[in-house]
């Protein structure tokens, strides 16, 4: 009985003691912690498991014979960085058409880990999936159990669109395959449609709602800038989705339908393309967001120019939006717009997001805020500033590491060589 408790105790103690939290310090030459406009030199960071729990002045010496060394001397780092705007189950190609009627929900996840893994390895510890099958949800699971190397993944599962409109899953099939999709598949035509397709992403394991305010580039459909919602509709969509604690994002190209997203409450405008001067000052008004997605519209005027990349009556409409997303970038944040960076991911290249920081730079955004519109201002978006997206005592420790000073030479952001996420080093 004796040995019995002694050995259960040593156990328990063992249990405790492999349980303790690993403790890292880690120096570094350059430090950009999302707040301050500077880089700092010869920083010291602490961590404990998980957390950030002290920032330093100079390199501090470990007292601690636990804690572990991180040299990050020659290096800038900074915090995680945040996308705002991918589509982790897929990735544009010739093929990615006919692979909705080949692949099963397995394929696609299975796939899809891949683009995981890329994205975290160029250096983005979040992102937010703005609409896939609904395996986006599965996908965030696995990451946040662990199983699979990935960002932090916040998802809206299925888009909501109307019928025929942009994210309509239906769009451009035979008759008998069309079918009537309604609020369980994400289609609405009422109000009360409305709030039925926002509960049920809620029930489904969505974390924010999206919506497609205008039409789109991609979908199998002549229109690409309409406004596809009704006031009404648009206002059900956000007061629901409000209720339960989840915020929204509309994609929108023509300025009609933007507006009315922006009038109805929406988070952020995605695209953006046609932005008017009034939507902008309203905007400001609103203190809605812009998530620009400048790669995407840079990849869709690439691919079509290429024959038969995408179907016929994509081409036009990629051709005309695709060009304008970049100049009105640069317009919007002349006027003063809040801009949370993302990319669009899964349209361009999976792994390719850095790319954003050259663009945005290029059109007239100082690289600092650029890096801040990936880290502070997108964790402000998704309502998680109490946990991410700085370097300082309290935050989760999602960190990444660069050769040069951005501020210098934006292009070292395409080369991230140092990534942690919850504490775990995934690339050193
Ligand atoms: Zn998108």
């Amino acid at each position: 009985m004796k040995t019995q408790i002694i050995s259960s105790l040593i156990f328990i103690l063992g249990f405790c003691l492999s349980a303790q939290a690993q403790l890292y310090y880690m120096y570094c030459g350059g430090l950009i912690d999302g707040k301050n406009n500077k880089v700092q030199t010869e920083m010291t960071i602490i961590i404990e498991g998980n957390k950030i729990v002290d920032v330093r002045k100079g390199y501090v010496t470990a007292i601690e014979s636990a804690a572990q060394e991180i040299d990050l001397k020659d290096k800038v780092v900074m915090p995680g960085l945040m996308d705002m705007h991918v589509h982790i189950e897929h990735q544009s190609s010739k093929k990615r058409y006919e692979e909705g009627f080949r692949l099963n929900e397995a394929d696609v996840a299975l796939k899809a880990t891949t683009y995981c893994e890329k994205t975290l390895m160029a250096g983005f510890t979040t992102v937010r999936d703005l609409g896939g099958s609904g395996v986006n949800v599965s996908l965030q699971k696995a990451s946040a159990a662990g199983y699979i190397k990935s960002p932090r993944i916040y998802t809206t599962e299925k888009s909501i669109a109307t019928t025929g409109g942009h994210a309509d899953p239906s769009n451009g099939l035979r008759k008998d395959l069309m079918g009537d999709p309604g609020p369980k598949e994400g289609v609405i035509n009422s109000p009360e449609d409305a709030k039925k397709a926002v509960r049920q992403r809620y029930k489904n394991g969505a974390d924010c709602i999206k919506i497609t305010a205008t039409g789109g580039v991609l979908s199998v459909a002549k229109d690409g800038q309409g406004p596809q919602f009704t006031m009404e509709e648009l206002e059900a969509i956000v007061e629901t989705a409000k209720d339960y604690g989840m915020h929204t994002a509309a994609h929108a190209h023509g300025a009609e339908g933007m507006k009315r997203a922006v009038l109805a409450g929406i988070n952020s405008i995605e695209h953006g393309t046609f932005m008017t001067e009034e939507i902008m000052q309203l905007m400001k008004q609103k203190g809605t967001y812009l998530v620009a997605t400048i790669s995407a519209g840079k990849y869709v005027e690439e691919k079509a120019k290429i024959p038969g990349f995408f179907p016929d009556v994509i081409v036009p409409k990629a051709l005309t939006v695709g060009p304008q997303i970049q100049d009105t970038f640069a317009k919007a944040y002349k006027a003063g717009v809040k801009i949370a960076f993302g990319t669009d991911s899964g349209v361009s290249p999976h792994g390719d997001n850095a790319k954003e920081f050259l663009y945005m730079t290029e059109a007239g955004m100082p690289a600092m805020e650029a890096i801040q519109s990936a880290t502070v201002t997108a964790a402000e978006l998704l309502g998680v500033e109490d946990k991410l997206g700085s370097i300082e005592a309290g935050k989760l420790a999602d960190i990444i590491a660069v050769n040069e000073d951005p501020t210098q030479n934006i292009k070292t952001m395409l080369n991230v060589n140092f990534v942690m996420k919850d504490g775990v080093i995934y690339k050193q």
